[in-house]
């Protein structure tokens, strides 16, 4: 029997690469302008990191973790997330020390061992940003404008922000004490996870998909209703900046996010056409992870963006790939003389930068000219005796079937196919 690929991993094929690293490259030139530097961390990291950074609660750590024990009898956990990881790295490194405030990202793969369905894959691909040192609403704004300019950048235009605060250690003890009176008195209806988080969690039945919860986290108490001073001008403040940019955005009071470690301001980036699973990605502001992790008190905010969900928004808004810029040439040379002309052509080419193939098979031009259209070639020349004699070809463009004519050198090919 042949081998699969794991259930909920995906093989990523050449047909779907160009869209892969468009995403990619809109993520790396956004994080770029707004002054966020690439960091990369290890695959796998002790599991006591995500037990402390991601929160024993929550159902990454209670459920989703890849975790082994090595050949040390360590435990170790494929990452499921990368804030903690980044935060890690920046206590490890002592990177808090420099220039603040300190703007990372990180385009990473994570591994989490959910039940794989459309949007949702057992490993997956996040674009990240986080930003460490300031406290202020603008922070926050600029974290936000930043997913929102990536998504945008993308063409995709159906997608909505949601905006909540969650408060800070101030005010989320009185909130979560009456949101837990709330679900209290609706104990016999919620399901039996919700029970369980009553205790643990009661933030997290908010966001619980089942209808009968869902129907009583609706009317349960706001979080923006218990807001304490900082908190809500914080929130206040922020809106503003937002309205101020353009960022259209809906409260949420139900947009609660599942991890421990979120403070003040939380959203998401929600897309109404990819299905169930709608969010394209989130964040929000965590100002106790860092000292939580050994280091300083060091504010941050953050968010991910995942790729796979960025390109489904895409496709079902039909939004355009930009087409290569560059041309490239095929050259079907007719036997003989041809092919060490057409090979030694084909590597002065290729030493000039330009895209260049040629025949490697012995086959047929006939076959030639089909694979070098179904190679996505621009150009193809085919070459035989009368071409070497007279030392021009003819250049056929596979796009737009026009034919121009070029001396049959290096320079003058590269000149024509650029
Ligand atoms: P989270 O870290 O859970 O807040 O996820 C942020 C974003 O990453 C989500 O909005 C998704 O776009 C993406 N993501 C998270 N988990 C998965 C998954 N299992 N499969 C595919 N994408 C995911």
């Amino acid at each position: 029997m042949s081998i699969k690929k794991p259930r909920g991993t995906s093989d990523i094929l050449p047909a779907e690469i160009p869209a892969w690293r468009f995403v990619e490259e809109v993520c790396r030139r956004q994080a770029a302008i707004y002054g966020f530097s690439e960091i990369r961390f290890p695959t796998f990291e002790c599991t006591e990191l995500f037990a402390r950074g991601v929160g024993g609660t929550t159902d990454i750590v209670q459920k989703e973790m890849y975790t082994f024990t090595d050949k040390d009898e360590r435990s170790m956990t494929l990452r499921p997330e990368g804030t903690a990881c980044v935060c890690r790295s920046v206590v490890e490194n002592g990177l808090y020390a420099g220039a603040l405030p300190l703007k990372l990202f990180y385009l990473s793969n994570f591994f989490r061992y959910e039940k794989p369905q459309a949007g949702r894959t057992r490993e997956f691909f996040q674009f990240g940003c986080e930003c460490f040192g300031p406290s202020t609403p603008q922070a926050d704004a600029e974290a936000i404008l930043l997913g929102d300019s990536v998504i945008r950048g993308l063409g995709i235009r159906g997608c909505v922000l949601h905006l909540n605060s969650i408060g800070c250690a101030d005010c989320r003890p009185a909130y979560r004490a009456a949101l837990k009176e709330y679900f209290a008195s609706h104990y016999d209806e919620l399901c039996d996870t919700c029970r369980s988080r009553l205790e643990t969690n009661p933030l997290r039945i908010l966001d619980c998909k089942s209808p009968v919860c869902s129907a009583i986290a609706d009317g349960a108490p706001r979080t923006t209703d218990h807001l304490c001073e900082n908190c809500r001008a914080h929130y206040e403040e922020l809106k503003s900046i937002l309205a101020q940019s353009g960022v259209e955005y809906v409260e949420d009071p139900r947009c609660v996010r599942g991890l421990d470690y979120y403070t003040g301001t939380v959203f998401e980036f929600v897309h109404g056409g990819i299905g169930a699973q709608a969010a394209l990605g989130g964040g929000g502001r965590y100002n106790g992870l860092i000292a939580e992790l050994g280091g300083p008190e060091l504010p941050a905010i953050g968010f991910a963006l995942g790729l796979s969900r960025l390109i489904m928004a895409m496709e079902a808004e039909k939004a355009p790939l930009p087409a290569s810029g560059e041309g490239s040439l095929y050259i079907a040379p007719l036997g003989g003389d041809a092919v060490s002309a057409a090979t030694l052509l084909c590597q002065q080419l290729r030493t000039r930068g330009v895209r260049c193939e040629t025949d490697i098979t012995g086959r047929s031009a006939k076959a030639q000219l089909k694979y070098a259209d179904k190679s996505g070639h621009t150009y193809v020349a085919v070459i035989g005796t009368d071409e070497l004699a007279a030392g021009k070809c003819e250049l056929k463009n596979l796009r737009t079937g026009e034919k121009t004519g070029t001396a049959l050198d290096a320079d003058s090919l590269a000149a024509a196919v650029k």
